[in-house]
């Protein structure tokens, strides 16, 4: 039977900048060499049975050497790789056995944990691309003519690998790419440039890449501490505490305005009047994320005497909530109820999960929307307002 799902490892060539180091994925990271600590963690998953890794020509011998120690369970070829690095993948998909989906890391990338891979896999081979991603914690500067600027980082997220395609996909941006003659730091970044979905998921902060030498110090401690846990995911993981949190919102509806809910546009006669765009759902959202991770409310955070948030859109105030909880805690669950005789929410319940789960960098399937009446009780069951109820699990970072 075919795979599910192949590897492709592509190692940096020439143009890797570690200075005295230029063969990074070939030294050791205590006492391991990191190209055996990039591809362990894919052994490990049992969707995954093969892998291609693209190497400089002159080095497939010393990399077969060192993958001769991985799991039989996982079948390696070693490729001679291109001039950059989309031509290396290009090349390592040509080589590629039958597979629904293809997954692409950095060979210095050599702490990534099972759940990272995990989880993108699980988004390929339900049929859409994805990428590991945090949000960028540093505050960032433009520098413009000798001056810096601050650039907004609420929208900005860090990119990792392993990122993962169905097969067909990376396939067509590739050929498409290769025709082109494009190149792009990352695959999924072809991907956008022709139009298909790509998804944000979770990354980790311990899956770093190795890039400078001045990277290797924290590698080697972070080396040593994987080491002594047996665990790939000791830093970085949320690790710590399971924590809930519930959010209750409620909003009056009115004759002709904009109706918002779950960051979807819904046919209506009505929608519900806010400072922001009233969305409720999102509101109930974020006062149980804001709740789980020990915070006030929204009313704190976004202020409805603040000129800022006037119209605001609400799927950009959820962003801004995980941005802020972001390194407390990782989200892992989000349930909601909405209360309203109108308008039928349930047609639109798929994409409102969807716009909370990439919202919050977690999969659909870990957000559940769901619409009852108030049975034609009470305000809501007048049709006078429409109120939501969630809860949001989280674990606190180790
Ligand atoms: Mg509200």
């Amino acid at each position: 039977m075919a795979p599910s799902a192949a590897l492709i490892l592509a190692a940096g060539g020439s143009g890797s900048r570690l200075g005295e180091n230029p063969k990074k994925q070939f030294a050791h990271l205590a006492g391991t060499p990191v190209l055996l600590r990039a591809i362990r963690p894919f052994a490990s998953v049992p969707a995954v049975s093969a892998a291609v890794v693209v190497l400089p020509r002159e080095d497939l011998p010393v990399g077969a050497a060192i993958l001769g120690s991985v799991d039989d369970r996982l079948a390696i070829r070693c490729v001679a790789g291109g001039p950059t690095r989309t031509a290396s993948v290009r090349l390592g998909l040509e080589h590629l056995p039958a597979c629904d989906a293809v997954l692409v890391h950095d060979a210095a990338r050599p702490f990534v944990s099972r759940e990272v891979i995990e989880r993108v896999l699980a988004t390929a081979l339900a049929g859409e691309a994805a990428v590991p991603a945090l949000p960028v914690a540093d505050t960032l500067k433009r520098v413009s003519a000798g001056r810096p600027l601050t650039v907004p980082r609420e929208d900005l997220y860090g990119v990792q690998t392993p990122q993962a395609f169905p097969r067909d996909m990376l396939l067509e941006a590739h050929r498409r790419a290769a025709a082109e003659g494009l190149e792009c730091t990352d695959d999924a970044g072809l991907c956008e440039r022709y139009g298909m979905e790509v998804r944000l998921v979770e990354g980790e902060a311990s899956n770093v890449k190795i890039t400078r030498a001045s990277d290797w110090p924290l590698a080697e401690m972070l080396a040593a501490a994987l080491d002594a846990d047996g665990d790939q995911t000791v830093l970085g993981r949320a690790s710590g505490v399971a924590r809930v949190g519930i959010g209750y919102d409620v909003h009056r509806l009115e004759l002709g305005r904009p109706c918002v809910i779950g960051g979807v546009s819904i046919p209506s006669d009505r929608g519900p009047i806010g400072h922001s765009d009233g969305d409720v759902l999102l509101h109930a959202v974020m006062d149980a994320l804001l709740g789980a991770a020990g915070e006030a409310d929204i009313g704190h955070l976004f202020p409805p005497t603040d000129p800022r948030w006037a119209g605001a859109d609400s799927i950009h105030l959820l962003k801004r909530v995980r941005a802020r909880v972001a390194p407390l805690c990782e989200v892992d669950f989000v349930d909601a109820v909405l209360v309203a005789e109108a308008p039928r929410i349930g047609p639109h319940v798929p994409a409102m999960r969807e716009r909370i789960a990439r919202a919050l960098g977690i999969a659909p399937g870990a957000v559940n929307v769901k619409a009852t009446t108030a049975e034609g009780m009470g305000a809501i069951g007048r049709g006078e307002g429409i109120s939501a109820q969630a809860v949001v699990t989280v674990r606190t970072r180790g």
